[in-house]
Formats: C-alpha cells, structure tokens, sequence
C-alpha cells in the first residue's frame, strides 16, 4: 500500500501544504506551519519569511538575487522597489 508520508532512507520528511518547505522534525515543521497563519501564504525560500502578496514575495526575494529593476536617470542609482526610487526621485534636486 502507499503510504501518505515520504520515505527516504528511513526518515520521514513533512511538507508544508502552502509552499516548498519540507523538515524531518514534526516539531519543527509545525513552529514553520505558524508563519502562514495571518494568511501570508508566499514563504521566501531562502530566508523562511512569509508575505501576504506574491508581488510581496517577489520584491522581496531582489535582497538575495541582488536584482534592481528601479534605476535612476539622473544619478544611475539602483532600488529594489520602484516606491524606494520615487522617493529617491523625490528626494534628489533636479538640476
Ligand atoms: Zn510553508
Ligand atoms: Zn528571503
Ligand atoms: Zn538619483
């Protein structure tokens, strides 16, 4: 018969039914189960933490590819969220 749970060389893994997650510890695996409560069901697979808007998730998932979409015309620096460069833009005197 198949069984519900993974089996890998003995131990058994639990998966996160919201995202990618996956531990051999129970425990460890509810303590995870606690950042998709508030529904913030987009977990970052790098750093664990969870947003409520994949749009969320994803500009926040730039911190670890280093991506900046946003640059400045004038002055060529880069941001991470194009609130961060009108505020910037905001910010710097046109000459
Ligand atoms: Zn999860
Ligand atoms: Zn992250
Ligand atoms: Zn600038």
């Amino acid at each position: 018969m198949c069984s519900l749970k993974y089996q890998k060389s003995g131990i058994e893994t639990y998966h996160c039914t919201y995202c990618t997650y996956t531990t051999s510890y129970k425990g460890n695996l509810k303590t995870h189960m606690v950042t998709h409560v508030n529904n913030r069901p987009f977990v970052c697979n790098v750093c664990h933490k969870s947003f409520n808007h994949k749009v969320a998730l994803k500009t926040h998932f730039r911190l670890h590819s280093g991506e900046r979409p946003y640059k400045c015309d004038i002055c060529g620096r880069a941001f991470i969220q194009r609130g961060a460069l009108n505020y910037h833009e905001k910010d710097s005197p046109k000459s």
